[in-house]
């Protein structure tokens, strides 16, 4: 596994927004400073709150609570409903900000996003006072109501998680020297990306704290967890990059054949041969826990004719089938197009193959890294609870907003792929 390294001069800030969408109706609305608010998808009494105020959640109210509940709990309580456009201004205007200050900026979502500074080492020598302007000029240019906490890392992860330890308006730098004092303090499930199942695994092989999994050996993590993640967790707390930059041994996998008089012969056996390579990746993405985001197709024929076809996936694919029947289709379609009766697989086919590229790891593809799990369950709870009884026109994901007129746009948790098409890695996002 030594095509990991820490590049040298690795910076990486984690801008985290504080009670985004309630901070941004105080910052709008002079009344609502300093009062506890409630942001809510709706205001009836059993109204869900999806963002209290900094006020409001020194006062005990949470994400996911009932309106009824949290007046009980606060009864000065400003209940409001949600205004996603005046998010995505004041998003769109922090990401102009934070893009002042490098050309690498990742928006996670519509309140946090990832800085990468390790190409700007020779203009930021030292991390805090960019930090501390970044929050400056927000408070100046955006919003004098609007805070955030920033962490500042070798990495991404530890940045994120910097970010988490102090809020509101925190500042946390974790470097080779504070971090078995900042991962002692700290639980395993307070680690983003480690839910509950993951912690019991790891329990079970014995790693009961951060320190311990920091500490452990990289292949004993493996196969505790069972899979490559168990490496990348000691990679994210040796400052290691695995999140923003995935690098892997593998570039590309290839499967090829040439192909025999007889088998040129009969179409199906052509098809079976592109069946087994097929599934012959499917195979090798498997073994290395990584799925691809892009396959090249090409078809070789007698006089030198080639067929090829490159195709990129929207949702990254490990599945042969999957890719075999892309593969077929693609074909069809292509040959309607040029009006052409000619199949793929004829006897003048001399050689297939197939091969996968732009690998992502697995548990990247299976849930988001940086969420929050125990947030994010309950959300989707909420979710559910919403849609059953408004209807789901009235309640979506941010991954179901869409511009067609009968979605309404109610807000977007989570991903900003509606505003930035595919800036944003796909594994980062939903
Ligand atoms: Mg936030």
């Amino acid at each position: 596994m030594n095509e990991f390294s820490i590049p040298p001069g690795a910076a990486v800030l984690f801008v985290d927004m504080n009670s985004f969408f309630a901070s941004c109706e105080q910052q709008d609305n002079f009344y609502l400073r300093g009062r506890p608010v409630a942001v809510c998808v709706y205001t009836g009494e059993y109204g869900c709150v999806i963002a209290p105020s900094i006020e409001a959640k020194k006062r005990g109210i949470k994400l996911g609570m009932r309106l009824n509940e949290a007046v009980r709990l606060c009864p000065e309580l400003v209940p409001l409903t949600t205004t996603p456009d005046k998010y995505r201004d004041y998003h769109t205007k922090i990401m102009q900000i934070l893009r002042r200050f490098s050309d690498q900026v990742i928006p996670r979502s519509i309140d946090e996003a990832i800085v990468i500074l390790s190409n700007h080492r020779l203009i930021y020598h030292d991390l805090e006072p960019v930090a501390r302007a970044i929050k400056k000029a927000i408070h100046q240019e955006v919003g004098d109501y609007l805070q955030c906490s920033i962490g500042i890392a070798p990495n991404a992860f530890l940045a994120k998680l910097g970010s988490d330890l102090i809020k509101p308006n925190g500042l946390t730098v974790i470097s080779p020297g504070n971090i078995d004092l900042i991962l002692s303090q700290l639980e395993l499930t307070d680690l983003p990306g480690i839910g509950h199942g993951m912690a019991q695994r790891l329990q079970k092989a014995g790693i009961e704290t951060p320190l311990q999994l920091r500490y452990a050996d990289p292949e004993f993590l493996r196969a505790a967890c069972r899979s490559i993640v168990g490496w990348h967790w000691h990679l994210r707390l040796n400052f290691y990059e695995v999140d923003t930059e995935y690098t892997s041994a593998y570039k590309s996998m290839q499967a090829m054949r040439q192909l025999s008089r007889s088998q040129r012969r009969s179409p199906e056996i052509l098809q079976q041969i592109l069946f087994m390579l097929c599934q012959t990746l499917e195979r090798r993405t498997v073994q290395q826990s990584v799925f691809c985001k892009t396959a090249h197709f090409w078809a070789k024929y007698e006089e030198g004719r080639t067929y090829q076809d490159d195709m990129q996936f929207q949702t990254p694919v490990q599945d042969g089938v999957a890719l075999f029947n892309l593969v077929l289709k693609r074909a069809q379609t292509k040959a309607q197009w040029n009006h052409s009766s000619e199949s793929l697989f004829n006897s003048g086919l001399v050689a297939l193959g197939i091969g996968v590229h732009q690998f992502i790891p697995d548990q990247l593809v299976q849930y988001q890294l940086f969420e929050d799990n125990v947030r994010k369950d309950k959300l989707r709870k909420v979710y559910y609870e919403l849609r059953d009884k408004h209807g789901s026109r009235k309640v979506m994901r941010g991954a179901e907003v869409s511009e067609n007129p009968p979605l309404q746009d109610v807000i977007g948790f989570g991903s900003v792929k509606d505003l930035y098409g595919r800036i944003t890695p796909d594994w980062m996002s939903e």
